[in-house]
């Protein structure tokens, strides 16, 4: 009984207290509601002005004045006001330096004359990752230095040798969707490869003096008479280094690629190298450099600097109707067309400026052996308004499912005459034919077809049974 009796009068207590801390929070409102008066609100924006247009000795001035003639709410209202002037503009500043506008000893002095200025946390967190990112800048940059020194020691001697061209799909991200037993299970099995395989394959081809170069070192284009001619050029690679060009296909991250494990749409990050996007299995968003070729390679030619001459990487064979690397740029009408234009010219800037060039694969995905000439120039012309302002002039054109058109077919020559001067079939051997003004080329396809069915065949690249992926569900013929 008696504890019961405490207990009441302790809560009698508290009610009482709980009663006066709301007539004071009431009060405070009151107060905080009240509008700033327009004096120390002009002052507020002449704060904020100055903070935007970078004066933050003016600024400081102003702030110290503010300081000394406000007092109570109104005070704290301006000082809110404040704070986020110089958050939105050390933000600003990250930004310009991370999209490479602004240098980092420029950024990095405004953040420190921002953070005296309020909103100390944020801005420090700010320049935390500014040097963060800076740092990676320039250990990257010095490897890169580094590599070249290396690789001008190298005596280059001429190659005569037949000239590899091997190609892959995008990597299969996540085999847990390509693997799931649905209708597309079979040709994810048969025409793609996964991360695991994509290493070991690279890591063979290095080991076996395999060095990548450009398919544009291979010949020369002039002009004899008024006619266009291809004339072959002697190709010179390090002393002991076979030629090897490998190129990427549809690496336009299709509706059924995102549903069967691929990702969806390469990006840049924060230190300007090409990653990828995607969502996992359980719906969270992930960016990563270890799942797709392109960044894979990138950091395996970062690595092994002598796996690439001068620095090239590959072909990227890109079709149009569902857009390029991820981005719709396919649908003109979209609200989002804009930006993600933008967003893809901007990949493609990083992705040519690491060692990448482009090819068309048509824009349809059309068979050109069984289509019309009238349905391939429709094709073409369509490709060339959508998809070459996109990734620039390219002489390459890799035939959608290695369905190749002969010279003499008028189809053929319509290719010639779109400008189009390299043609890429598909076939088991390396195979480089020249015309007067064409170049044919087989590649070799590098898939679970060549894994499971083609060991023999692809031993000169690597081993087959080494390479395959034990998750790959048994093949069907
Ligand atoms: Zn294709």
């Amino acid at each position: 009984m008696q504890v019961r009796r405490a207990g009441a009068s302790v809560n009698l207590v508290f009610a009482g207290v709980l009663f006066f801390i709301q007539m004071l929070l009431l009060t405070l409102t009151a107060i905080n509601v009240q509008a700033v008066p327009p004096a120390a609100a002009a002052e507020g924006r002449r704060f904020a002005e100055l903070v935007h247009q970078g004066e933050l000795a003016q600024a400081g001035a102003v702030k110290a004045q503010i300081e000394q003639r406000l007092f109570g709410a109104i005070k704290e209202k301006v000082a809110a006001q404040m704070e986020e002037a110089v958050r939105a503009k050390a933000e600003g500043e990250t930004l310009l330096y991370l999209q490479k506008s602004a240098g980092y000893g420029a950024v990095r002095n405004m953040l420190e004359g921002l953070s005296q200025l309020g909103a100390a946390e944020s801005v420090k967190q700010l320049m935390t990752k500014l040097d963060k990112t800076e740092a990676a800048r320039i250990r990257q940059s010095q490897e890169e230095l580094q590599r070249q020194a290396a690789l001008k020691a190298v005596e280059r001697v001429i190659y005569t040798g037949p000239v590899q061209h091997i190609f892959f799909h995008p990597l299969i991200a996540y085999p847990e969707r390509a693997f799931d037993g649905d209708l597309e299970e079979k040709g994810y099995n048969d025409w793609f490869v996964t991360v695991p395989e994509f290493r070991k394959i690279l890591e063979s081809l290095y080991q076996k003096n395999f060095i990548l170069i450009d398919i544009h070192t291979l010949y020369e284009e002039k002009t004899e008479n008024g006619k266009n001619a291809l004339i072959p050029k002697p190709l010179k690679l390090p002393k002991g280094k076979k030629p090897l060009i490998l190129s990427v296909d549809d690496l336009n991250y299709y509706q059924y690629m995102m549903r069967n494990g691929n990702v969806y749409k390469l990006i840049l990050d924060d230190t300007g190298n090409i990653a990828t996007y995607s969502l996992n299995p359980s719906g969270q968003a992930v960016i990563s450099k270890d799942n797709e070729i392109i960044p894979i390679l990138d950091q395996f030619v970062r690595e092994h600097p002598d796996f690439s001459l001068d620095g090239v990487k590959g072909v990227i064979a890109l079709t149009g109707y569902e857009g390029v690397l991820g981005y719709r740029t396919n649908e003109r009408e979209s609200p989002s067309y804009a930006e993600e234009r933008q967003q893809a010219l901007a990949v493609i800037k990083g992705l040519k400026e690491t060692g990448w060039s482009f090819a068309s694969h048509g824009y349809g995905h059309l068979n050109a052996r069984s289509i019309s000439l009238a349905s391939l120039q429709g094709d073409t012309r369509r490709w060339l308004e959508e998809v070459e302002p996109l990734i620039g002039p390219t002489d390459v054109y890799i035939y959608p499912f290695g369905s190749s058109v002969l010279p003499g077919d008028p189809k053929f020559q319509f290719l010639l005459n779109s400008g189009f001067r390299v043609l890429c079939s598909v076939g088991p051997n390396p195979y480089m034919k020249f015309g007067s003004d064409y170049l044919m080329m087989d590649r070799r396809h590098m898939d679970g077809i060549a894994l499971h069915y083609e060991a023999a065949l692809v031993k000169d690249l690597f081993d087959a049974r080494e390479v395959i992926d034990r998750i790959r569900p048994p093949f069907r013929p």
